[in-house]
């Protein structure tokens, strides 16, 4: 349940500072299976969800000052009825919204997968994709003085990059 993974988060950022922080809400996923996707209990969950961002901001912001980290703020898929895995719309329909350092205002342009999340997080972390990767970074989401530091980062490292878009 959310509140026992961001009390975990609360915790872990009280003496850590990661340099990549995964934290998975589960709640939509359960309601959309338990109830369907889409229902009264799948909107509590997605408000649980919402939720459970703003604590992690909070605890974020304490931990490294706020504007002085980058969050993306994803899923893995959607889904209709009680079930999801189908090439349906609803299915694959995912938000993907980048927020804080580095992030360029406004709408990005272009379609994200969500194999872009990956390659977009270690293009940040300044460490280039395996080139057998099919996700690209979504470096049209930040500043021009972002995507100069992430490139300049892979470049100084030596590695082939796999490219970005
Ligand atoms: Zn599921």
């Amino acid at each position: 349940m959310a509140t026992r993974t961001i009390a975990d988060v609360q915790q872990y950022l009280r003496y850590a500072r990661p340099n990549l922080l995964f934290v998975h809400i589960g709640e939509p996923d359960y309601a959309g299976h338990s109830v369907g996707w889409m229902s009264f209990v799948y909107g509590w969950a997605v408000r649980r969800a919402d939720g459970a961002v703003a604590s992690v901001i909070r605890s974020a912001d304490q931990a490294f000052g706020a504007g002085n980290y980058t969050l993306v703020v994803t899923a893995d898929h959607g889904g209709h009825g009680r079930d999801h895995g189908s090439r349906d719309a609803r299915d694959m329909t995912i938000p993907w919204i980048v927020w804080g350092r580095g992030v360029q205002e406004g709408a990005i342009s272009g379609e994200v997968k969500t194999m872009d999340t990956a390659a977009t997080v270690l293009w940040l972390l300044g460490t280039p994709a395996p080139a057998s990767w099919t996700g690209h970074a979504v470096a049209g989401a930040f500043t021009h003085a972002a995507q100069l530091a992430a490139d300049s980062a892979i470049a100084a490292s030596g590695w082939k990059a796999a490219g970005s878009r």
